[in-house]
């Protein structure tokens, strides 16, 4: 059996293997020892290898799934190895010592669930295939449980950001691809080749060429080629839903890197969890797939107006609307998860009730056409989804003849193909009714033939049928002329049969067992019906859901008062009454109050510097409206009374000081890796928001870094720009750089304690309340006291030497001061590239670096 062991052990590649033996899934060596620590069961030992005994751990197959989803949280993969035959197949096959052959029938992965207990509802499942070709990354994505399949091309350096907006929870990649990806498998470089992907995708969606689903780069169509070869091995050959790929252009979508998503907490908090994101704040979807697409939504807004607008037009509609919401909302309430039912039934995983969700689903979202197109004026988006939400007139019927209306999920017992759908089952069930009616009344019978009115015909699974009798009325059943055969003796109760009694159970085994095929024959083609329109069934999902993520807003939106932005191509950045959806709830739960503040940004006003005390509220208003550009290029409406927002081709945000010990980065490493990507990137389409740059050093170090980064955003990105500091040294920025204000968060000295008001004003900062928050925290007076003695001195010293920016009144311009730098270095660049060296004597080498080297 070890032998057997360890060659399928060796197959499963580095997964666990869960190797079945009878009622129970084992595992063996190192995998038990990784299994029992996560799953916290027992580790025992079995037999001996190689002189020490095998550490082993097993799981019971019915509650396997429960365990299986535990290791794949904790990050395992596992392979799945069953009995192929029956004991007595194999004893067969090979003998009374014979081995039950086993196979690894499946591998069970992160990114290869279909199962719902499995997967998160509302979050998409994504499996991610990574590669790279002559320098750029192809990557291909898909989520096997709906079947969406995106291919993009990028460069390694963006990777990361590209990445995160996937949000993937199984990568793998090229055993080649030279990239830095510590968590993805690995896959044998071959299996990523371009031309394959070209032919695998043909094959797939059965087309001569792919030039109808999009273009495709080679480095796409590599990455397809190793995310099918991997799906094909997990699958054990099988491969699961995947729809026709879909080019993912860079330039379509809002950029927005790792530190940017998870410092605007988008889909999760920083904590990890749904609670506290945004997307928990916005999302009033009903169905699991709409709160799905809701997130790719917010992971990925969009750049094109004309697409925004399609989306907010239909978003408006809906809010101006209450009572169409209502009705729509209610109908989609009532719809199951379609797209997931299809993914399990492609898989070869559906069961009796995924074929019932497909009916009903389809069912609901004919109701959700009837709705829309019963009103006159619809907006575009509105049009374009009518179709995809019909046509399934003839399945949905087929399926409502054949199942029973709540089809059970397991199938092996039958009982889901509705009466009267098929004559010959319904004669098969028939024959076993009658015959169970005519066991009732054999018990009848019995009990008067026997003189016994405690005589029991009763079932069981070892058994069959049998005739129970209290031990004392036994003796007249046993007698040889009785009729009776003697099967079992109980405590208390003796067993027997009968001929009748044999004939009818025989009648309903063999009615039974030929119910059970002809249910199964009818399982099959029902599902290859689903599996023929699963294309069309798909499209009816993504309708359903884009109308439920668009009613889903228009609902939040009427909920809190948002308002519908205007947005357009220039780069302005104008809210009025902004406020942040996550915050003001959580102020709201406290019964407290949130205080709305606008923001002004133009190309003669793009970087506005905001000074204030702490708890003042900088790092929220920064927040919001980043958070406001998100939802409207989702499109979505925003919480603010009007907004006027140009399109923001990229945004970064740098908010707070998060340690990254994990990466073995200080604080202010991370800081500073996260300015230099903004400042080599951000240009003047782009969103920055800053805070407290600088914070993670000394303070002279800190504030000549704000104050240079401040000025690069201004002179050289010349982003719109949210800038909070603590440092009042940089309001003199305003006196050099034309389009940079000074705005401030007001707070009040009342009676001796410190009112923050939460409220954005013009103008700098007066003076930083340290102290005064450092009471408010709860610091002790005494500890206050001495700093504001500490402080008085310091003052002082600043008035007498002209404080901490004493010597910056000379300090020439950003652009002056670089260019000075580079005028030099291209007087000497000059210089070396005319030299032609083949004409030099040794000498006159020797002279020309003394040269160079004095000028240096
Ligand atoms: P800062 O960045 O200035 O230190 P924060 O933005 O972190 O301040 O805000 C601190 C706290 O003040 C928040 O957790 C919130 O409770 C409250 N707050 C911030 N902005 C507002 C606002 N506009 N209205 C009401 N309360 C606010």
């Amino acid at each position: 059996m070890m032998a057997q062991y360890l060659a399928l052990k060796q197959q499963a590649e580095g997964c666990l293997l869960f190797y079945r033996m009878g009622d129970f899934f084992e595992l063996f060596f190192e995998d038990a020892k990784i299994a029992a620590s996560v799953l916290d069961i027992a580790l025992t030992s079995r037999g001996e290898h190689g002189g020490a005994p095998i550490p082993m751990c097993g799981v019971p197959v019915h509650s396997a799934e429960g365990y299986l989803a535990r290791l794949i949280r904790a990050g395992c993969r596992v392979a799945i190895a069953e009995q192929t035959e029956t004991p007595e197949e194999a004893r067969k096959r090979a003998g009374s010592k014979a081995l039950v052959a086993r196979d690894i029938v499946r591998f069970v992965t992160a990114g290869t669930l279909t199962e719902d207990a499995l997967l998160e509802p509302r979050r998409a499942n994504v499996l991610a295939a990574v590669c790279t070709v002559r320098g750029s990354v192809g990557i291909a994505a898909c989520d096997i449980s709906t079947g969406r399949m995106e291919l993009e091309e990028c460069m390694p350096e963006v990777l990361p950001a590209a990445l995160a907006r996937l949000g993937a929870t199984e990568l793998v990649v090229a055993e080649d691809s030279a990239l830095d990806l510590p968590e993805a498998a690995e896959r044998p470089a071959r299996a990523f080749d371009s031309q394959r992907g070209a032919d695998r995708l043909m094959a797939l969606h059965g087309v001569a060429t792919l030039d109808g689903f999009g273009a495709f780069s080679r480095a796409m169509l590599a990455a397809a080629a190793g995310l099918i070869d991997y799906l094909e091995h997990v699958g054990r050959g099988n491969l699961p839903l995947l729809l026709p790929p879909v080019v993912r252009e860079a330039g379509a979508f809002m950029a927005m890197d790792e530190a940017t998503r998870a410092s605007l907490e988008i889909l999760s908090a920083s904590g990890g969890g749904r609670k506290g994101s945004l997307i928990e704040a916005i999302d009033r979807c009903v169905t699991s797939a709409g709160a799905r697409l809701l997130a790719e939504d917010l992971a990925a807004p969009l750049t094109d107006l004309g697409a925004i607008r399609a989306r907010l037009e239909l978003v408006s509609w809906l809010h101006d609307d209450p009572l169409l919401r209502g009705d729509l909302r209610a109908v989609l309430r009532a719809a199951p998860d379609v797209g997931r039912a299809l993914g399990r039934i492609v898989a070869g995983r559906g069961s009796p009730r995924d074929l019932g969700q497909l009916r009903d689903g389809l069912g609901e979202a004919q109701r959700v056409q009837a709705i829309l197109t019963a009103r006159v004026e619809r907006p575009a988006l509105a049009d374009s989804l009518i179709p995809a939400l019909g046509g399934h007139g003839a399945l949905i019927d087929l399926f409502a003849r054949a199942l029973v209306p709540a089809p059970p999920t397991e199938r092996a017992s039958g009982g889901f193909i509705a009466a009267g759908y098929d004559a010959a089952l319904d004669a098969l069930r028939d024959a076993a009714g009658n015959s169970r009616r005519a066991i009732a009344a054999l018990e009848a019978r019995y009990r008067e033939e026997t003189g016994t009115p405690s005589l029991k015909i009763r079932h069981n699974g070892v058994l069959g049928y049998f005739i129970e009798v209290p031990a004392r009325h036994a003796d007249r059943l046993m007698q040889p002329d009785s009729g009776f055969t003697h099967r079992q003796t109980m405590a208390g109760a003796v067993r027997f049969n009968a001929l009748a009694l044999h004939e009818e159970a025989s009648r309903i085994a063999e009615a039974g067992g030929h119910a059970l095929a002809a249910e199964e024959a009818h399982f099959e083609d029902l599902t290859a019906r689903a599996v023929a329109a699963r294309e069309a069934i798909a499209a009816t999902a993504a309708a359903l859901a884009r109308i439920d993520v668009a009613a889903g807003q228009a609902e939040r939106a009427a909920e809190g008062g948002w308002c519908l932005p205007h947005l357009s191509d220039d780069t302005a950045l104008s809210i009025r009454g902004g406020r942040h959806p996550v915050v003001e709830a959580a102020l709201a739960a406290r019964g407290e109050r949130f205080v709305a503040n606008d923001c002004a940004l133009s190309p003669r006003d793009r970087l506005w510097l905001i000074g204030g005390p702490n708890m003042g509220g900088k790092s929220t208003f920064l927040r919001q409206n980043a958070l406001i550009v998100i939802l409207a290029q989702a499109g979505g409406f925003v919480p603010a009374e009007a907004a006027e927002i140009g399109i923001v081709d990229r945004l970064f945000s740098r908010v707070g000081a998060a340690d990254n010990l994990a990466r073995g980065r200080s604080t202010f490493m991370v800081e500073m890796v996260e300015t230099a990507a903004i400042l080599a990137q951000a240009g003047e389409r782009s969103f920055v928001i800053l805070d407290e740059v600088g914070r993670g050093t000394s303070t002279y170090d800190g504030l000549a870094l704000a104050w240079a980064v401040a000025e690069a955003v201004h002179e050289v990105n010349r982003s719109r720009c949210l800038f909070a500091t603590h440092y009042h040294e940089l309001a003199r920025l305003a006196e050099t750089c034309e389009a940079l204000s000074l705005h401030h968060v007001r707070a009040r000295e009342w009676k001796g304690d410190l009112v923050l008001l939460h409220e954005l004003a013009e103008g700098p900062a007066d003076k930083s309340y340290g102290l005064a928050v450092a009471r408010l925290a709860g610091v002790p007076a005494p500890v206050v006291k001495r700093a504001k003695s500490v402080l008085d001195r310091l003052e002082k010293g600043r008035a007498a030497t002209g404080g901490l920016a004493a010597g910056l009144d000379d300090l020439p311009l950003f652009a002056a001061a670089i260019e000075a730098a580079e005028e030099k270095v291209d007087a000497l660049r000059e210089k070396l590239a005319s030299i032609d060296i083949d004409s030099l004597s040794p000498r006159a080498a020797l002279d020309l670096l003394y040269d160079l080297k004095r000028e240096l």
